[in-house]
Order: structure tokens, then sequence, then C-alpha cells
């Protein structure tokens, strides 16, 4: 027979059967799928073709009635082996028990559900070899009796993914548990937030007992501090706007925000001072870990932050005690000192005079000595004193209105007196300048840099002060330039903190303490101002200062320091 006539012939016997089928399908309920209308027995084979699935339609004793080629392919049995065979044939030994048991209760409530729901359940090919499986059965009526069709799937990859995932999350769990175990030894606090909210993602025990409550997973920091009435305060008292925030900077700049100082103040008013390291991470770093609300997951696009809070109390509280022996120490050492110096000049003047007896050569030059010794001494307790009034804010301007070329002009003509080997020159266009500035300071800054210009130029030189206004008439810039030794390039950037010096002056055996630059800066930005320099090392250095004439509003108020700035840059 010609193979489309066979079709054809097969095709007619197909409908012939279908319409059967329809014509015997009683009334059904609504639970009962069916095959309806013309043709369906015909579809009902196309239809099992169709499907990606293995589809096998069974009888109520169990028995196969139709498989497709999937089927076929899926199991390596031919049609012909499997129809008219017991559905067992494709189910592993140990589950063909419990399938009678199954297809039993099925048959008593037929609807569409996933079978062995909560099994593991395997399929079984003809060579013997198992494969996990998804099955889901369907009831049919078929020549007027109830069928099943079970939709057969492999899973096997599904499940080995599923494997895979499952040990990753696993592995990820163990890392998170090693992290936490870790960070909860530490003794500073430790956190990790991500999004522009800084919501939580995980924090140690020590931040417990900083914060003085449980910032849960997931939550912002803003809602954090408000639900337990936290506030943040800078050094100077100022409550901190949040843009301020070193947490919130880092994640909204994408910056490492380091050493900033913070203080928490808790709902029942006591305070902590701290300081904050806030790394800006790479978002991908927290990508796919759990930020807690809800299980919800870290995504690669949002920003992230490590914050690191050391508690400073009792750092601070040795800085103060230090700065109280200090204070102590210099304070009297002034008496003394001025008891020294009151009696070397009585001495010194009676003995010029003729009032007195006259004293041997060596004895005036030991007495201009100890006069000398006495006034290096002086500026030293000064010094100290100072550093102690700034760390405690409590160093004062008292501004008033000055010449600010007349006051270089003194303080030229007297540090001119203490050299023979330089020469101190002063050069302006202008003859009066008149300012808003606390006149003992200025001189103190200027008395500083000319000092240091001509204690570090030990072969003497030319040494110029200039003046001029600057920024439209709004600010004075004094500049100091010195032929001296200079200052090495990669010590340049710390100079201005407290008691750093560079390694050529101490080499060269020229004395100091590293104070004067830091109390120069102090007091240059307490009048709104900067000072930097230029130095090269071998041929000399220029000092700049760049002073407001008017009070600026700008200026800096006076701030309690509560840490030591060593090591802090320039203010240019
Ligand atoms: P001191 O002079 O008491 O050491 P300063 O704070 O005034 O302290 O200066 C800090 C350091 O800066 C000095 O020790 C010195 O190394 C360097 N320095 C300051 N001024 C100059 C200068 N004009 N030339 C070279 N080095 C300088």
């Amino acid at each position: 027979m010609h193979e489309d006539d066979h079709k054809q012939e097969q095709e007619a016997d197909d409908e012939r059967e279908g319409r059967a089928l329809a014509r015997s399908l009683p009334a059904k309920p609504a639970h009962q799928a069916s095959l309806q209308g013309e043709g369906s027995w015909a579809n009902l084979l196309n239809w099992l073709e169709v499907s990606p699935d293995a589809l096998v339609l069974v009888d109520a004793a169990g028995r196969i009635a139709r498989v497709n080629s999937q089927t076929e392919a899926l199991f390596g049995y031919t049609r012909s082996e499997l129809e008219g065979e017991a559905l067992d044939a494709l189910l592993p030994e140990r589950f063909r028990a419990a399938h009678v048991l199954h297809r039993e209760q099925y048959a008593t409530s037929p609807r569409t559900r996933p079978m062995g729901a909560g099994l593991a359940l395997y399929g079984r090919r003809k060579d013997g070899t198992e494969f996990p499986v998804d099955i889901s059965l369907s009831p049919l009526l078929f020549d007027g009796a109830l069928h099943v069709l079970g939709a057969i799937r492999d899973i096997a990859v599904r499940r080995q993914l599923e494997e895979h995932e499952r040990a990753a999350r696993e592995a990820a769990e163990a890392r998170l548990a090693l992290l936490q175990l870790v960070l909860d030894e530490l003794p500073t606090c430790v956190y990790f937030v991500t999004g522009s909210e800084a919501r939580l993602v995980l924090a140690n025990r020590a931040a417990v007992t900083l914060w003085g409550s449980d910032w849960p997973a997931g939550q912002p920091m803003l809602d954090f501090l408000g639900a337990h009435h936290i506030r943040l305060f800078d050094t100077n008292g100022q409550a901190l706007p949040p843009a301020a925030f070193a947490t919130l900077r880092a994640l909204h700049e994408g910056q490492t925000v380091f050493q900033h100082q913070e203080i928490i103040r808790h709902a029942d008013g006591t305070s902590l001072p701290v300081l904050v390291n806030a790394v800006a991470l790479a978002p991908r770093l927290l990508a796919g870990l759990e930020a807690g609300g809800g299980n919800r997951q870290i995504s690669s696009a949002e920003p992230a932050a490590l914050v690191v809070l050391q508690d400073v109390t009792s750092l601070k509280e040795a800085e103060q005690l230090k700065d109280q022996f200090i204070w102590l120490v210099a304070h009297e050492l002034r008496n003394p000192l001025a008891a020294l110096k009151g009696f070397a000049t009585m001495l010194l003047r009676h003995s010029r005079g003729d009032k007195g007896t006259a004293l041997a050569s060596w004895q005036q030059e030991a007495l201009a000595d100890i006069d000398l010794a006495a006034n290096r001494l002086n500026r030293l307790t000064e010094d100290l004193l100072d550093v102690v009034r700034l760390q405690a804010g409590r160093l004062v301007l008292h501004r008033e209105s000055i010449d600010l070329v007349h006051t270089i002009q003194r303080v030229i003509a007297q540090m001119g007196q203490s050299s023979d080997r330089h020469q101190l020159t002063f050069s302006s266009t202008l003859s009066h300048l008149q300012a808003q500035m606390d006149r003992g300071r200025i001189e103190q800054v200027l008395v500083n840099l000319l000092t240091n210009a001509i204690k570090y130029s030990p072969d003497g030189g030319e040494i110029e002060v200039t003046l001029q206004v600057v920024s439209e008439r709004e600010a004075a810039l004094i500049s100091i330039r010195d032929q001296g030794i200079g200052i090495p390039q990669a010590e340049q950037a710390q100079l201005f903190g407290r008691f750093v010096r560079a390694s050529n002056s101490q080499a060269q055996g020229i004395g100091g303490t590293g104070l004067g630059l830091y109390l120069c800066r102090e007091l240059v930005s307490q009048h709104g101002g900067d000072i930097w320099f230029e130095s090269t090392e071998g041929a000399g250095s220029t000092f700049f200062l760049r002073l407001p004439l008017l009070q600026s509003t700008s200026a800096r108020s006076v701030s309690p320091r509560a840490l030591s700035s060593e090591g802090d840059q320039s203010t240019s």
C-alpha cells in the first residue's frame, strides 16, 4: 500500500475511534478532562507527540494504553514494548508496591496534580539505569473509562543545578558564619551597610555595646538612630547632619572616610567619642548576601561600605591627663623662669651702668647666655601652654585693628638683631594695611616663621619678606623666603603635625620641638587664613600666609581638638 494511503486510512481509523470515544462519553464531573468534538482521538495522538515531556496514558488497571515517542527516547523501550504493559515497567522496583497503592487512591479522587509530592521520584530505563523525574497526573475519560495521563520529565540536569546552588548557598552561609564569628571577637565595632539608606547587612557584638541597642539587619541607619533616639555630634558639640555621617558619606560619595571623629549621644544622655573609618566597598563584594527584611538579596548595583568605629574614650582621657600634666609643668616653670630672666637682665643692666661692680667680660657673656636660655625656655613653655589651650578649645583670639605693614616691620627689626649672618629684608608696595587681627598671635606666627628661616639657614644668607593684597583686596599674602637647608619632599605633607620635624634638620643637629608650625597653622586657621610652603631640599624654603583682612565669617570657631593631629596635612 502507498504510504499516503496508509496514512489516510490510519487517520480515518483514528477519527472513527475518536468519534466513538466522544459518543461514548457520559456527562462528566467538571474535574474530569475529556476529549470532545470531531477528530479528537487524532488530536490526542498529535498532542502526545507535541509535548516535550514523555507522556504515558494508563488505564484503570495500571496498564499502559498509549505512549509518545519522547517516552521511547527517555526509557529506551519501543512503543510496542510498552503499550499493554504494566506501568511498573517504568519504575524502579522499590517504588512498585507503593505505586499500586497510590494508583488505587488516585482512582478514588482523580484530579490534576503532581505525583509523589514531596518524594524524590525516579524513572527506570530499559537498561535498568535510574534517573530523577517529575511526574504530573491528569485524569482522562477514554473509551468511557477513567484513564490517567502521566507527564514525565527528566529532571537530572535540574537536580544537578539545584544541588550546585544548594552547595554554593551552604558554602556562602558557612563563610558568613565564620566572618560573624571573627567579627564578634573583635573589640571594635564593625558593621557592613548597603544602599543609599545604609541598610545594615551585618554587625558584630561590639556594635550592640557601642550603639547601646541592637540594629536589626535590613534597617536603614537613620531609622535605627531615630528609633533609639541616638544622635551624632562633631567634636565641637554641633549636631551632625546625616550627610556628614562618615557611614553615609562613604556610601554616597563612594570614597573611604578615614579617622572621622564623631560623638555618639545615647537617649540617656551618655556620650561616646568615636573614631570612624568608613571604607567604600566594591558593590559586588556584598552582592548576593541577604540584607535582612524579608530575605532581600543585595544587588550588585547597590553601594556598600564597611564601617569600623573605635571607642576612644580612654584615649581621650589619657590625652586630657597628658594635657593637664603639660599645663601644670609649663605653668610651674613660668615663675622660676621669670625670676631667672628678671635677675639676669637686672645684673646685666647694673654691671653696664655705674651703679654696681663691673663684671668681667666672661661673667657678662655668661649672663647674656642665661638671658638667651631663659628666652628660649619661655617660648617653649608658652608654646606648650598654647598647645594645651588649643586642645581644650580655650585659645581665644583678641582681634583689634592693626597695621600689618607696621607689625611685619617691627618683627623683622626685632628678629634682625638676633643674627649677624642673615640679612632680613621687607618689600611691599603698601605703606599701611589695616586688618582685624589678634596682634600678639600674628606676631607669634611671624616670629616663629622668621626664627625657622634663620635657624634652618645655618650658613646665613638673605631672608626676604614680602606683603601684598590679593583676592580683590580682601586678603593679605605674606611670604617668607630663605636660602637654607630646605625640607625633603617626602616629609613635606606631614610638617604641620604636632612634634613633627624634618630629618635633615635633626641630622644637622638643629634643635627644636616640632610645635611651631603646628601652632602657626592653628593660629592662622583661627584667623580664617591658610598657611603653606614650597621647598627644595638644599635650596631653601618659602612659607606663605594668606590672611583675610576683615574678620571672616568663615573663620573657624575655637574648637576643642579631641585627639592629636599628628600627620595632618597642611591647610593649604
Ligand atoms: P621646630 O623648629 O621647633 O622643630 P617647627 O614646628 O617650627 O618646629 O618646624 C617643624 C620642622 O619643620 C622643623 O623641625 C624643620 O625640620 C622644618 N622646618 C620648618 N621651617 C623650616 C625652614 N624654614 N627650612 C627648613 N626646614 C624647616
